[in-house]
């Protein structure tokens, strides 16, 4: 930046030589012209007029080898600020994105993703505007001033204030322009999103559109947000028409007031033509630096509103402490002492005292009605959430003491909502495994333990398939599998399944069951369903009630005891059959 503005400083006072150059050529040839009048005739005038013709070719070299020179530092003042705004930029939406990353879930849940989005793209590019370009036309017009000022005045102070005074008219008209356009610009961008967002919710739920009849509909709100968008360009381009005639108006007019009385001080004898024409560069000079400093202004104070909300987010500390650094090696000793969650948006109970205890080795089933608090069990496990009360331990230290990433690494976690990157199967299986970078094989391996080797390898294009966007739509329960299948990959000490069997048939819930027992020998797992099938295996079964656990055994107790357990039982076999 110091080399920038040191550029800045050089190319500007360069600049000023061209116009005093100019003053002396025109000055050279009105004195010249009388003098060949005078001897017109004798050969004296002749000589006169080669030596001017020399001495123009000399003014016109000088002119253009100062533009090259400036042309060099206008380069390099580019070089250094611009490079160096985007540098800035650079770093700052990795700070951003990085910061993102670290906020927990409750983040994600005040803050809508269009706001978040805005953080990292349009707020940066305001700050970046202001540490790039305000700070160079800042810079460049200090220095023009200094510089421009400083000479006009000691030619003729009082043509110079004649000539300077519609200028800061135009700086301030501009600044009100700037500004309005701004607010204009914004206001479309905004339109632009919601027809984007318009239309992606539309083709996202093309299949819902069209089973119910709303193609048409969907057509004329489109057409809505479309003319409604053509209003605020319209808004827009009336404020912009009005930029050009007011840097083209005013210095214009100062050209034309220097013409004047710099005319009637030629006359009083006290500038001579070269000067006159010397101010009107100088007009032309000063002419955009003065606009933009309108144009800075409302760029400065953007960029202070967007630093702002940048910093507001910058400013905001994960509500969850992760600064546990112990790592053990996981047995898979996992205890909920008294463990009670209310989700503080929704103000709900999810989880009510609940105590339980999984041997090394063992597998925990949770079973209960929707809305009982299972996946709630599952967050806190992981960490996505702390619990109000009660504490969770880990091989009998507790989970918070824990570092966090070591930790979540040895856990295979499979959610109840798969979510699959719009990328291939073979990438999304491997999604946790960048470190190990697995085999093909490997991979095949997971899939085939997931038993949905068969389904990719029914692809056309196998495990290479694009899922989702521009690819593939898997089956409800081939994503599922698919979501098994990284979970497993990682060969986590412990298992934890959410709810992911639910959209497979019993038969291949069975079969991925048979290969989650062989595979998890020794290791300790959770296994969250709604259906009995899935969990009648496990060494110890909860059942959930509204955030309580209401009975608590292995499958035979629970039937035996012919409670809420010994229901689902039931019911589910009828539906089964
Ligand atoms: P399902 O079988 O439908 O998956 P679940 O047993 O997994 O249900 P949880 O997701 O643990 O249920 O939810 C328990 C309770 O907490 C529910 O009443 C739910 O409304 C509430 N809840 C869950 N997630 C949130 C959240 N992010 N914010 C606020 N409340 C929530
Ligand atoms: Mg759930």
């Amino acid at each position: 930046m110091l080399f920038g503005i040191l550029t800045v400083g050089i190319s500007n006072i360069i600049s000023i030589y061209p116009a005093q150059i100019f003053r002396d050529a025109i000055d050279t040839v009105i004195e010249s012209l009388r003098v060949v009048k005078a001897f017109e005739g004798t050969p004296l005038a002749e000589r006169f007029t080669t030596l001017l013709v020399k001495s123009f070719l000399f003014f016109g070299l000088s002119v253009l080898v100062l533009a090259l020179v400036k042309g060099v530092f206008t380069f390099l003042m580019r070089q250094t600020i611009i490079v160096m705004s985007r540098r800035i930029e650079f770093d700052l939406k990795n700070e951003i994105f990085n910061k993102y990353q670290a906020l927990d879930i409750s983040f994600y849940k005040q803050n809508k993703v269009g706001d978040i989005m805005n953080r990292i793209s349009e707020d940066v590019s305001a700050i970046r505007m202001y540490i790039g370009p305000a700070i160079m036309y800042t810079v460049n017009l200090i220095v023009l001033f200094v510089v421009v000022i400083y000479t006009m005045f000691s030619i003729n102070a009082e043509l110079s204030w004649y000539t300077l005074a519609p200028l800061p008219v135009m700086s301030v008209l501009i600044y009100y322009v700037s500004d309005l356009m701004n607010k204009k610009s914004m206001i479309k961008q905004a339109q632009l999103s919601r027809i984007f967002s318009h239309a992606q919710e539309r083709f996202s739920g093309i299949r819902v559109v069209k089973a119910y009849n709303q193609v048409n509909e969907s057509e004329k709100e489109f057409q809505k947000e479309c003319d409604d968008f053509l209003d605020k360009s319209m808004d827009l381009v009336k404020v912009n028409s009005l930029f050009h005639p007011i840097i083209i108006l005013l210095p214009a007019l100062s050209t034309l007031i220097t013409i004047y009385i710099g005319g009637l001080n030629v006359i009083d004898g006290e500038i001579t033509y070269g000067n006159i024409a010397e101010f009107v560069i100088y007009i032309n000079m000063l002419t955009w630096p003065m606009a933009s400093l309108g144009w800075v202004t409302s760029l400065v104070q953007r960029a202070a509103a967007s630093q702002e909300r940048v910093n507001e987010f910058l400013k905001i500390k994960p509500s969850i402490d992760y600064s546990g650094k112990k790592d053990v090696p996981l047995k898979g000793k996992i205890t909920f002492k008294n463990v009670s969650y209310t989700y503080p948006e929704s103000g709900i109970k999810a989880l009510d005292n609940v105590s339980f205890e999984i041997n090394q080795g063992e597998t925990l089933g949770v079973i209960g009605r929707t809305g009982s608090g299972k996946s709630t069990i599952a967050l806190l496990l992981l960490r996505v959430i702390d619990p109000d009360e009660g504490e969770i331990l880990i091989d009998d230290v507790p989970l918070a003491d824990l570092d966090i990433q070591k930790f979540r690494s040895k856990v295979g976690y499979v959610p109840q909502e798969v979510f699959l990157f719009s990328d291939t199967i073979k990438n999304n299986i491997a999604f946790g495994d960048v470190i190990r970078e697995s085999s093909q094989s490997e991979i095949e391996e997971a899939a085939k333990m997931a038993s949905v080797h068969k389904n990719i390898m029914g692809f056309t294009n196998q495990y290479e398939t694009r899922v989702g966007e521009r690819g593939v739509t898997l089956s409800g329960g081939q994503k599922q599998r698919v979501s098994i299948a990284r979970a497993l990959l990682k060969k986590p000490d412990v298992l934890l399944l959410d709810d992911c069997l639910s959209a497979v048939d019993t038969e291949t819930e069975d079969e991925i069951l048979g290969h989650l027992t062989q595979l998890m020998k020794g290791k300790s797992g959770v296994v969250i369903a709604h259906r009995v099938s899935s969990i009648k295996n496990a060494a110890h079964i909860i059942v959930l009630d509204d955030g309580q656990v209401v009975e608590h055994g292995n499958h035979q107790k629970l039937m035996d005891q012919g409670g809420l357990y010994f229901d689902f039982y039931q019911k589910q076999l009828v539906s089964e059959t």
